[in-house]
């Protein structure tokens, strides 16, 4: 996500890299393109002026002209502002306790039980799948017994939805009786709730494809009669402009006490998380990130703001590394790759690990200076099947073959395509595929290296 941003902040912060000092001038000039690239991810105005506001005054009080690094401190000093603005009060784990389970600090769950936890938001949102997310997350985690109720009594089959997904993640639902009103709903849950000796009540309120009065009013009737201990407004990262709509309305007439961003796994622009945290002043407490029940994780404004800032996850990618990766030839390539090395023997075993580490698309994603690649990566449509296929390619070669790929001339070509069940054009592909993968990893090295990147990230 945030790629409308991460690119062009990346251009504005390569222009100060490298610089031995900074001017005044430098600093309003990357801060006017890093107001645009907050306008043009769809940040609302009042957020994208007191961002840089804010970000200005630091930067000149901090004396960023005198620095030794000024490219560094901008970089830092705006990272910082965004993880700041994005960051609620339930901040980001300490160092080294990434793994540590939150779910008690992020969700006020200390109230009497059953403790009801109220879901709001626009339809397909992802509300629905996010309370059965979140139920699970319960279960495992906190080992609550949790019970699931919808409430949306608009859609008949959005009952059904949530029952079918207690049965796949063993979380009970309340048994539906149709003709009920969604207050009606949502007392007998919290009666089930008591009854059933249950710890948590997760209430799914029904969605509209857009605010409308109605849908205001019985949510917060709903609200009044529950009195949750959380109200979380669940929005599609990619809402854009009208995050600012949905969140205040929501907001401000049924009140929230968080907010879930979902479909970060998607292409979304940044600029939704930023104005809804900064406009509602409420914590993005939890991000969706795919459609599994599994596919839920606390927000991370560290992280977040990495990417916005286009240096790429950095810390999720290490991360997902070291836990899939063989870390020798990880590194052995790593060297390669610095020396400006990358032959198709290279891309083979790359091809392999890729793979292991399971989805590649959020992978690429979370790869430096990839966000401005990512028109290329998709022309090049990089799925599971295509890299088996490439590795057939490759295994087609012969070691020199693999070592210089500039022999690979018609009549060799041929050879591999028929002993790798592909065509000439799949052959070509992955040579230009090679190829671009050794100019990206050339722009890597010109960064400095995937340490370098890290320690401007500061
Ligand atoms: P509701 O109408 O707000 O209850 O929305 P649903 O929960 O029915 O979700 C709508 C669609 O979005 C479903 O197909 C979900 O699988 C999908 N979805 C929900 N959250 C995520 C997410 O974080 N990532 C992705 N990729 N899909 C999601």
């Amino acid at each position: 996500m945030f790629e409308g941003l991460s690119g062009r902040l990346g251009d504005v912060l390569e222009k100060l890299r490298g610089k031995g000092s900074l001017s005044q001038d430098d600093v309003n000039e990357a801060m006017r393109e890093v107001r645009v690239a907050l306008l043009e991810a769809d940040v609302a105005l009042p957020v994208v002026k007191d961002f840089i506001a804010k970000v200005k005054t630091r930067a000149v009080g901090q004396e960023v002209i005198q620095s030794v690094t000024p490219g560094q401190m901008v970089i830092k000093i705006v990272h910082d502002a965004l993880v700041e603005m994005l960051a609620g009060q339930v901040g980001t784990p300490d160092e080294g306790e990434a793994d540590r389970d939150r779910t008690a600090e992020i969700l006020n769950l200390n109230v009497t039980p059953p403790v009801p936890i109220l879901m709001v938001g626009l339809q397909g949102s992802g509300k629905t799948t996010t309370s059965a997310k979140i139920a699970l997350r319960l279960k495992t985690t906190q080992r609550k017994k949790v019970l699931m109720a919808s409430l949306d009594v608009q859609r008949p089959a959005a009952q059904h939805q949530l029952a079918v997904l207690g049965e796949q993640t063993g979380v009970d639902t309340l048994p539906i009786i149709m003709g009920q009103k969604p207050v009606q709903i949502a007392k007998r849950a919290m009666d089930e709730g008591r009854k059933g000796g249950y710890d948590v009540v997760i209430l799914d309120t029904a969605g509209r494809l857009a605010i409308d009065e109605e849908l205001m009013v019985e949510v917060a009737e709903v609200r009044k009669v529950t009195n949750p201990a959380e109200t979380l407004l669940v929005t599609d990262a990619m809402i854009g402009q009208d995050a600012v709509t949905v969140a205040t309305e929501f907001n401000d007439r049924v009140g929230i006490t968080g907010i879930v961003l979902t479909r970060v796994d998607g292409d979304a622009r940044g600029g939704a998380a930023l104005s809804m945290r900064a406009i509602t002043g409420r914590p993005i407490k939890l991000m969706g990130v795919g459609e599994k029940m599994d596919a839920l994780e606390d927000f991370q404004a560290e992280r977040i703001a990495g990417r916005i800032l286009g240096m790429g996850d950095v810390v999720s990618l290490v991360e997902k590394a070291a836990r899939t990766i063989e870390m020798d030839e990880a590194e052995k390539i790593a060297r390669r790759m610095e020396k400006g090395k990358f032959d198709l023997e290279d891309m083979l075993s790359q091809l392999k690990q890729v793979r292991r580490m399971g989805d590649i698309k959020g992978l690429l994603g979370l790869m430096p200076g990839v966000a401005k690649m990512k028109k290329q990566i998709e022309a090049a449509n990089i799925d599971d099947s295509l890299i088996k296929r490439q590795e057939a390619i490759i295994l087609s070669m012969t070691p020199r073959e693999r070592r210089h790929p500039e022999i690979i001339k018609a009549s060799r070509k041929k050879r591999i395509a028929a002993g790798s069940g592909t065509a000439v054009p799949e052959v070509n592909k992955l040579l230009k595929q090679h190829q671009q993968m050794g100019q990206m990893m050339k722009q890597m090295k010109k960064m400095g290296g995937m340490k370098g990147m890290a320690e401007r990230m500061g």
